[in-house]
């Protein structure tokens, strides 16, 4: 087989897809009117699929602040964080996150899968060994692989799986980093962190949670699942990233070892890659500084949303995530997924449809995202959306692709 001759069966099925109706394969956002609003193969659409969990890309401080930054001080950096990338913004961003977690140390890195590439192929190196959540995202098992460490994979949430793991391992439990995520992207179901900590502490091991999908969301301080969970003091290492709740780009490391300073430099994905731009650092900071003063008032918007999501999707019988969270998430054979896909954007909602490998198991998934900037009316066009869609594709089928 020729190099490029692997790329056709991607042609196949980028084509097979598309003759549902509305290409859904890279599906443009032509234009973006508000966070919740925009313009999708043509049509007005509310957004629903966009991580935007507190609505703060069209904030008008945020906006401000990235405006203000980009006047003062250029579009880019041009260098990367270790060179000529550090500004007084990153610097100040460090001490922000540091200070809002309460924990002594923080690196920004350009992008969340930066964070997690860094971060995991630094801590564990060949000789040693990392254990991560079998769902886990792209950039936790891409950082596990470059890491060259032995990587083992536990059954998604089971503590029991993670112990006889590390149990395995013996002694050489203390040579291992575990890495899970506080609240899964996909199906949008937590992390048993309380119990997860105490197995990975048990056996001496290192713990890293990434809380993409968390940080802004949970919390009383908004500070995640970690916080949710009371574990923010005992993990090694958490992970996140600016281009969710803080409605910008960009990735972080926060941890209580002094030590995450001086790995800093050691880090490739830091020290070999442009860092943030100025106007995406001043957004970000101010962004963070309203989950610290509003966050609540948000939370609570964004829950109210999502819990009435979940459950009018869950009475029409949909095979929905095991609990409410801002991500609701349908499982559906492949087929269905696509066309559940189109009639939903037919009827003015987009939301992310998902194949495996990025949807677990063999099945799709139609991922909708809630934002605390839906207004009523919007839910109510998400809710209707879905009822169509019953009609179409009639509740759950659970079939195997
Ligand atoms: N971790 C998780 C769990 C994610 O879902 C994502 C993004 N989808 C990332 C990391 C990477 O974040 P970023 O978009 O900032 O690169």
């Amino acid at each position: 087989m020729r190099l490029l001759d692997k790329f056709e069966l991607h042609q196949t099925i980028i084509d097979c897809v598309a003759n549902y109706g509305f290409n859904p394969i890279g599906a443009e956002v032509q234009v973006s009117h508000s966070p919740t609003e925009g313009t999708v193969a043509g049509r007005p659409v509310v957004l629903a699929g966009t991580n935007n969990y507190l609505g703060l890309t069209f904030d008008p401080a945020c906006i401000a602040a990235a405006v203000d930054a980009v006047e003062r001080e250029g579009t880019g950096t041009t260098g990367s964080r270790m060179a000529n990338g550090t500004y007084e913004g990153h610097k100040k961003l460090e001490v922000e996150l540091a200070e809002f977690y309460g924990l002594g140390h923080a690196i920004v890195f350009t992008t969340g899968y930066q964070a997690n590439l860094g971060m995991i192929s630094t801590l564990a190196g060949p000789s040693e060994f990392i254990i991560l959540d079998a769902d886990s995202h792209a950039s936790i098992y891409d950082g596990a692989r470059l890491s060259g460490a032995q990587m083992f994979r536990f059954h998604h949430n089971d503590v029991a799986d993670l112990d006889k793991r590390l149990t395995r391992l013996g002694e050489r439990a203390t040579e291992t980093l575990v890495v899970v995520e506080g609240l899964y992207s996909m199906l949008g179901d937590l992390a048993p962190l309380r119990e997860i900590c105490d197995v990975t502490k048990r056996h001496g091991a290192c713990l890293m949670v990434d809380e993409a999908h968390s940080m802004g969301l949970v919390g009383e301080k908004g500070r995640g699942q970690v916080e949710a969970q009371g574990v923010l003091d005992e993990v090694d290492f958490i992970v996140g990233t600016f281009s969710k709740s803080l409605g910008c780009v960009g990735g972080y490391c926060v941890s209580r070892h002094e030590m995450l300073d001086i790995l800093r430099n050691s880090i490739r994905a830091y020290v070999f890659t442009a860092s943030a731009t100025p106007s995406v650092i001043a957004s970000a900071r101010m962004a963070l500084d309203i989950v610290r003063h509003r966050g609540p008032e948000l939370r609570d918007r964004l829950w109210s949303n999502a819990r009435r999501v979940y459950d009018a999707v869950k009475s029409l019988g949909f095979d929905v995530g095991p609990e409410p969270s801002p991500v609701v998430a349908v499982i559906m054979d492949v087929d269905s997924t696509v066309a559940a896909w189109n009639a939903l954007l037919e009827a003015g909602v987009y939301v992310n449809l998902v194949f495996p490998p990025a949807a677990p198991g063999r099945f799709g998934l139609l991922r909708c995202s809630l934002s605390a900037a839906h207004t009523d009316e919007q839910v109510d066009r998400i809710i209707e959306g879905y009822t169509l869609v019953h009609n179409i594709v009639g509740p759950a089928r659970r079939v195997r692709a």
